[in-house]
């Protein structure tokens, strides 16, 4: 069953002015802010091109989409956060945290200079200094909510989810716990939708955006692939494919859709265009907190899907069959429809409906 979480605050802070302070500086591939710009449910750009009625004024620092030159410019609002001369603003992390108390003589990830030491300044400082001032926080894709790729076993860095290092029942100065929206990358919109419900909220015209037990935003992860899958029809009538250019389900070649949590099939990628299964792709279970140990190897068949396959075959058969009977009647046009000199429709003048 889903526990929803919701802010112990109750309605937002009526904020007119939100800053976003975005770090892409976790273990990344910077894929989450490269995913975002293709959002439409809404744009990035009409957020903060203050096009969406009711949304605070929002200021973007995002190191992909910032006007500055970069440097010491960008860093600014980052440096005025961490000391406290900025606020209200939302933390966005992007990418795993690795741990730095296991890195040697090196560091793993940075972030700027330590303007004192001149030392790069590690993740792990950034993250204590933010959060512990941020309204609200949040982790963008599979890395930062989860670990993703570089939490792997077997991996040296140590790297972990967001809410393994702040603690799972991390609260925000707004008092929200960790909002957590993952996905390799993150779907676009998804992610925009969640950060206009928390705008909403510091606008304090919404209610905190309930969260499952996993912190992710219930409206979106509270379904399967599964039960969005435009090939789902073909699973029922036990019909699978065997080879990746058909149109079958998916689910005797890798597809773990029954069991994962992402609603990317209904929703499409780009603008409703798209949806891993719905255009030939097996679903890799990039949303879930086991990602990716516990669905690999990534093209062999699910160990579950094994049995439900075989148990849905003689169901699907005779499914299949009654269908196809049934449409052989359906398919055609009632006799009636002729164009001889009678009429074999079945009207009956003076025949009149019983009252
Ligand atoms: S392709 Fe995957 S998600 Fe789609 S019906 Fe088959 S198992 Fe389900
Ligand atoms: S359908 Fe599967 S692979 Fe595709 S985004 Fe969702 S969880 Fe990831």
């Amino acid at each position: 069953m889903t526990a929803t979480r919701e802010s112990a605050t109750g309605p937002g802070t009526g904020f007119e002015e939100v800053h976003i302070l975005w770090i892409s500086e976790g273990m990344s591939c910077d894929g989450d802010t490269v995913s975002v710009t293709a959002a439409s449910q809404p744009a990035i750009e009409d957020v903060v091109g203050g096009l969406i009625p009711g949304l605070p004024k929002v200021h973007l620092h995002n190191k992909v989409l910032s006007p500055t030159l970069g440097g010491e410019e960008f860093l600014a609002p980052f440096r005025a956060a961490a000391a406290g001369e900025l606020e209200p603003f939302i933390f966005v992390l992007e990418g795993s945290v690795p741990n730095e108390k296991i890195n040697g003589e090196g560091y793993w990830t940075s972030f700027g200079n330590d303007p004192v030491t001149g030392e790069p300044l590690t993740l792990d400082k950034w993250i204590d200094a933010l959060s512990a001032r941020a309204w609200a926080v949040v982790a963008a894709g599979t890395c930062a909510t989860y670990g993703g790729i570089h939490a792997m076993e077997g991996n040296p860095t140590g790297s972990m989810g967001l809410a393994d290092y702040l603690g799972w029942d991390f609260t925000s100065r707004g008092g929200l716990p960790i909002v957590n929206v993952p996905g390799c990358p993150v779907q676009p919109d998804n992610f925009m939708e969640t950060l206009t419900w928390l705008l909403y909220h510091a606008a304090g015209t919404a209610p905190p955006p309930p969260l499952d037990e996993m912190l992710r935003p219930t409206w979106l992860f509270g379904n399967t692939v599964h039960d969005g899958c435009d090939r789902a029809a073909s699973y029922e009538q036990a019909v699978f494919a065997d080879t990746y250019n058909s149109q079958q389900c998916l689910v005797k070649i890798g597809c773990w859709g029954p069991v994962v949590k992402c609603n990317v099939p209904k929703r499409g990628w780009m603008g409703g265009v798209g949806g891993c299964p719905n255009v030939g792709g097996i679903c890799i279970a990039c949303t879930m907190p086991g990602f990716p140990d516990k669905f690999m190897p990534f093209m062999d068949e699910p160990p579950g899907a094994r049995l439900s396959s075989t148990l849905i075959k003689p169901y699907g058969a005779f499914i299949r069959r009654m269908r196809g009977i049934t449409q052989g009647t359906v398919n055609k046009e009632p006799k009636w429809h002729h164009n001889r000199d009678v009429l074999t429709s079945g009207y009956r003048p003076h025949k009149r409906a019983r009252r």
